[in-house]
């Protein structure tokens, strides 16, 4: 039996509290299997969160760690979900992570926390390819060599920061670029040309970095920082290999009882939101928005993807969960895929394939809480995805940089960078 070899056969799983980069605590799971074969896996934490996300459970106990420890995640998977996968083989993933989802019962893991379980599911995923031998982005597909585009977020806002830029995340993508290596190259001579151009405007505060790694200025107007990132461009010589991006998490600037959105101090309808975005795409060479308008507002979604001719793409709108990716599908026309929105690789990897039959992009993306675990570089190559968003500055962001960075040396000549085909690698 393929699934019969004591080699794969896990042996123990050990959950421990660590810090994200935000000093909080969360979970980093050990899978071992068989005699030596090993995999570890650190879970992400987001906070501008979408409801329909898996469930993170905290200790709520506010002495210790504010409430934010991880205590019960990690009893959950010593007492109930490592007795129960405890000589499964490590490579039958759909099966491990299937036993998981109904040992939890809930339809948003709930009991045992999304946040246990991710943290099993992705440390059994490197086990497995440890096991074989193989780096996970190969282990995942034997055809992965897709290199993403990166989408830097050199100006963060919105929960990320403690400015007042209602939009989240304004990022470059290098799409001009002819390698990985070149992006990060890109990447840096605009860094630092806006890093000059704010910290001369604004003064040296303005260079203090948010919760992503990219700058956090005092500025509130989206055109303005645009202004900045363009002119920060302009100066580094790369405007023809550049397009921008946006992050607008407009859930956070949405006001439920009034059915408006309050963006730089103005209350605006729908409609007058959707001018905004035509207005910015107009003047600038956007290619990308994320969250335009709020986690459950179809009608602003399927304006946006009809009326603004870019990528729209679908975080808290999709929550990376393949049931809601097939509701909404026709409303966006890309999906952000974070692993512990849905909680298991597996259900990641449907909520891809479903993306990739319903004609999207896919853009794979950190949380604003990381830790240095680089799996999601890994994730991205095994799926080709063609777009990453994994922040600027900061070890936990440039740890998933640099792993990209070695998987474009270790494929050589079969690494292929997406470039100006970010949507659609092939
Ligand atoms: C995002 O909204 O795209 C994001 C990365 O933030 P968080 O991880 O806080 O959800
Ligand atoms: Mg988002």
């Amino acid at each position: 039996m393929y699934f019969g070899n004591e080699k794969f056969k896990i042996t123990k799983i050990v959950a421990r509290e660590i810090l994200d980069c935000r000093f909080n605590p969360t979970i980093q799971v050990d899978v071992w299997a068989g005699d030596g074969i090993f995999g570890r896996a650190d879970v992400p934490a987001g906070r501008s969160r979408g409801e329909k996300e898996a469930w993170e459970i905290r200790d709520g106990d506010k002495r210790v760690f504010g409430g934010l420890g991880v205590q019960q995640a990690i009893r959950n998977i010593h007492e109930v979900i490592a007795p129960a996968l405890i000589s499964m083989d490590v490579r039958d993933q759909r099966s491990i992570d299937l036993a998981m989802i109904k040992l939890d019962g809930t339809p948003n893991k709930q009991k045992l926390g999304g946040n246990a379980i991710i943290g099993v599911s992705m440390a059994v995923a490197r086990a497995a390819a440890c096991g074989c031998g193989l780096p996970l982005y190969r282990y995942l597909n034997a055809n992965a060599h897709v290199l993403p585009v990166p989408l830097l977020n050199y100006i963060n806002g919105g929960r990320l920061t403690s400015n007042d830029l209602d939009f989240q995340e304004i990022c470059i993508f290098p799409v001009g670029a002819e390698t990985f290596r070149e992006s990060m190259i890109i990447g840096w001579d605009v860094y630092n040309a806006l890093r000059e151009i704010l910290s001369s405007k604004y003064g040296k505060l303005a260079v203090n970095v948010g919760d992503e790694g990219g700058f956090a200025p005092p500025i509130v107007s989206v055109k303005e920082a645009m202004d900045n990132l363009v002119r920060a461009v302009e100066i580094s010589g790369h405007s023809d290999k550049i397009v921008y991006g946006f992050d607008c998490a407009a859930t956070h600037f949405y006001d439920k009882e009034k059915d408006m959105y309050k963006l730089e101090g103005e209350y605006r309808t729908r409609a007058e939101l959707l001018g905004f975005y035509k207005d910015l795409v107009k003047s600038y060479p956007v290619a990308s928005m994320e969250d335009p308008f709020a986690e459950d507002d179809i009608e602003g979604f399927a304006m946006a993807a009809k009326e603004l001719g870019i990528q729209i793409v679908g975080d808290d709108f999709l929550c990376t969960n393949p049931k809601l990716i097939r509701e909404r599908a026709d409303y966006c026309n890309a999906l952000l895929l974070k692993f512990n929105q849905v909680g298991t690789l597996s259900e990641t990897l449907d909520a891809a394939e479903s993306s990739y039959r319903h004609q999207f992009g896919i853009m794979v993306s950190e949380r604003s809480g990381e830790t240095e675990d680089p799996i999601l570089a890994d994730v991205t190559v095994g799926i080709n995805a063609g777009q990453i968003k994994t922040g600027a500055t900061r070890s936990e962001r440039t740890a998933k940089y640099n792993r990209l960075l070695e998987i474009e040396s270790e494929l050589g000549e079969a690494a292929v960078y997406a470039g100006r085909h970010f949507r659609n690698p092939f």
